[in-house]
């Protein structure tokens, strides 16, 4: 399996620049060992103005039918004679997609310390798989990398070349050419799509295929013309798991479309009033309110669901008791902005262990949820339809289940504090619904029943006789005297 990324140079930036984005020197050959074999890098030219790298990767076909039937693939033993002779060792597929990521995972994410400025720009570049599996053949191809920006040029390869009467293989080589594209962005598609053109995975497809696909997608396969072939044939036609993905590029479509106009009110008030006695603003006494019910509530580990751009997640690192930190939201843009603020990629090891950030839809039941002392949804009922939030509770209160949940929203009453807030208006553009304090107590109280919970509630900022606080927060403690003879009821 064989794979060349060429880019010429210009007088500001020689060739040889790919050799730092790539963070591979292109004056020696470099070989990596994978768990299905081993991955050369080398580059057959490199000079100021034509660079090429090349992978190329070399099956150890007993490896790949061993791992295979240790994970509960590959069949019978006597009818594995199949499995040795077979094109996996020698075409492109899934298996060269696993080693560009694991070989250039760096590049993948755009990182280049050393050439900071060229990572972010779209570069000329030529990317040739001399033969490539393609399901679909030359058209599926096209339509796949042109809406991409992929000048695309897919030719068949005849089975024989002796015998052109015998027709085309399955096999096309493939040659994309672009001037539009990052380095990263180029890796990513490829990561993708030669798994999806291939279409028969070396390994079993599991949830976390999902994460993968999304964050290999991210900034591409939401607006993809194809993205529904692509997911459906990414996770190897699995439909719950496709169906996952679709649900989820759909929110991080709506997330992201959001993002841009939201910024919280609390920030316009905060302009407002910087300029004379500087209160605390709101978000900040938010924070407070939520660190001191958790310490309170003696929990070390923490889920800050719907994280946003992890300012929360920030002051909890800030406190030792809090051991392991889950950050989780549905936007990748705030969790890029999050990862960033929180200098994921220069944390030390120790501070590392005790944080990680997810993607995930609080719509959702969500494994990686379970086991926690304490869940916060700061902010997040209201950005999600009134008809979705039965799935949310459940997904929170009825599957993660934590010891403490606390959840804070608006109180639209005090609306009409806010100078800056026409009448009638909600406090941010993406705010499905707000609650006057009675109606956030009836829901409280009949989540806190349903799930075996107590609840109190209790403000956050300057409580006004009238109207109330600015924000309302509920504290959910399992009841478990409740919480047993639910189970027993359950189990009788
Ligand atoms: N908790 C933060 C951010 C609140 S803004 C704070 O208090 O400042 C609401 C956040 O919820 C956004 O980041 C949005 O992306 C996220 N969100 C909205 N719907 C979601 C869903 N279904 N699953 C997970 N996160 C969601």
């Amino acid at each position: 399996m064989f794979l060349t990324i060429t880019t010429t140079g210009t007088p500001e930036r020689p060739a040889t620049d790919l050799g730092f984005l790539l963070h591979k020197h292109p004056g020696k050959a470099q070989s990596f060992s994978t768990s299905y074999g081993t991955a050369h890098v080398f580059y057959p030219e490199a000079d100021d103005r034509r660079c090429t790298a090349a992978l190329l990767l070399e099956i150890d076909p007993v490896a790949l039918v061993r791992r295979g039937r240790g994970k509960g693939r590959g069949g019978a033993p006597d009818a594995a004679l199949a499995q040795y002779v077979n094109d996996r060792p020698y075409a492109a597929s899934s298996l060269l997609a696993v080693a560009l990521s694991a070989v250039f995972s760096s590049a993948m994410r755009g990182v280049c310390n050393a050439r900071p400025e060229i990572a972010g720009q779209p570069l000329p570049l030529r990317v040739e798989v001399p033969v490539l599996p393609a399901r679909g053949g030359p058209e599926l191809v096209g339509r796949l990398f042109e809406p991409l920006g992929w000048a695309v040029t897919a030719e068949p390869v005849a089975l024989d070349a002796e015998f052109p009467e015998w027709g085309d293989s399955r096999y096309v080589r493939l040659v994309l050419e672009s001037g539009a594209l990052t380095l990263a962005e180029a890796l990513r598609h490829l990561y993708v799509l030669l798994p999806v053109l291939d279409d028969a995975k070396h390994y079993w497809v599991s949830s976390d295929e999902v994460d993968k696909l999304l964050r290999a997608g991210e900034g591409w396969l939401p607006e993809h013309p194809e993205q529904k072939l692509i997911t459906s044939r990414y996770l190897s036609r699995r439909w719950s798991l496709t169906r996952q993905a679709m649900e989820r590029l759909e929110l991080v479509r709506l997330a992201e479309a959001d993002d841009s106009e939201i910024e919280d009110i609390d920030n316009a008030v905060r302009a407002e009033t910087e300029t004379e006695e500087k209160p605390t603003p709101l978000a900040v006494q938010r924070r407070e309110a939520i660190l001191d019910a958790l310490r309170e509530s003696g929990a070390a580990r923490v889920l800050d669901l719907g994280c946003g751009q992890g300012q929360l997640v920030q002051a909890l690192l800030k406190d030792t008791r809090f051991t392991e930190i889950v950050g989780l939201d549905v936007s990748m843009r705030a969790l890029t902005i999050a990862g960033r603020r929180l200098k994921l990629d220069r944390m030390g090891e120790r501070q590392a262990a005790r944080v990680r950030l997810l993607q995930g839809s609080l719509a959702y039941t969500d494994n990686r949820l379970k086991g926690y002392d304490a869940a916060v949804l700061s902010e997040v009922i209201e950005h999600l339809d009134l008809p979705r939030l039965p799935a949310l509770e459940y997904a929170v209160f009825g599957a993660a289940r934590p010891r403490t949940v606390l959840v804070t929203t608006p109180n639209v009453e005090y609306n009409v504090r806010w100078e800056s807030l026409p009448a009638g208006h909600a406090r941010h553009g993406d705010h499905r619904f707000e609650w006057t304090r009675d109606e956030f107590r009836a829901w409280a109280t009949a989540v806190a029943e349903r799930h075996g919970y107590d609840v109190a509630l209790r403000p956050v900022g300057p409580e006004d006789p009238e109207v109330g606080p600015p924000t309302q927060m509920a504290m959910f403690v399992m009841n478990t005297a409740v919480s047993n003879a639910v189970k027993e009821a359950k189990t009788a």
